[in-house]
């Protein structure tokens, strides 16, 4: 695919410049859509019988139509009283994005830190960060009692707000200036910290998130992700 395809043109050009291409960077992905291939919630609706709907929901709240949270309790309302063993059986049904892997150990091999920040569900996030060495995440957690999902999730919403506070706790924690940070989503939700970030990467993503994003990655293939990031610093060069 042509490099330059890239970069929309009519937004100014992130300020991460040559001098930053041998200091380390921070990338923070989405997770449903963006790390792999499914959105969660829509999986584990399938095991009640309720996908059909909550990806309608799903789909509205990626286009930034309906609220986050809001959206986020009415889906998982429709997952009360699923045992808590088809956490298992949804995180072996995902499937990590095409590069996916190769992305994070090239970045591991360049001594950058990656982290994740999911709308989605801790339980599931988890496991599949861990696989490929991924420590920092964070997402939402299903309340379970009694070894079954209540259709409520534990403590604060991982919103829009959330995952640019996070990117920049991340940031933060490993020492890197948000100018070296890499924020890479597909949905509403994920607006603000691609607008936060040093290089904000639009990924598979919705018209909504696209238009405002600096970069855009339209192949399924997150090793484009290093592309972009080569680009957005010879830009500054
Ligand atoms: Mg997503």
């Amino acid at each position: 695919m042509l490099v330059t395809d890239h970069r929309a043109t009519d937004l100014a050009l992130p300020a991460v410049s040559s001098r930053d291409a041998d200091e380390p960077f921070l990338l923070v992905m989405d997770v449903d859509s963006t790390f792999i291939d499914q959105e969660v919630v829509e999986l584990l609706a399938e095991h009640a019988g309720t996908r059909a709907r909550v990806a309608e929901i799903t789909e509205r709240a990626m286009r930034g139509e309906i609220d986050f949270a809001e959206s986020l309790h009415e889906r998982v309302a429709t997952l009360a009283g699923l045992p808590v063993r088809v956490l298992d059986d949804v995180v072996a049904a995902a499937t990590y994005t095409t590069g996916a892997r190769e992305l994070v150990a090239e970045c591991h091999r360049r001594g950058w830190t990656v982290g994740l920040v999911s709308g989605g569900f801790a339980e599931i996030v988890e496991p599949l960060a861990a696989e490929l060495g991924i420590t920092w995440t964070r997402a939402n957690r299903l309340e379970v009692v009694d070894g079954r999902l209540t259709g409520r999730v534990d403590g604060e919403v991982v919103d829009r707000t959330v995952k640019a506070t996070t990117l920049r706790e991340y940031a933060a924690r490993a020492e890197v200036p948000l100018v070296r940070t890499i924020a890479v989503g597909d949905g509403a939700n994920d607006l603000e910290m691609i607008a936060e970030a040093g290089i904000g990467i639009a990924f598979c993503a919705k018209p909504v998130v696209r238009d405002a994003a600096p970069w855009h990655v339209d192949d399924r293939d997150l090793r484009e992700v290093l592309r972009v990031v080569d680009e957005a610093v010879a830009a500054r060069a």
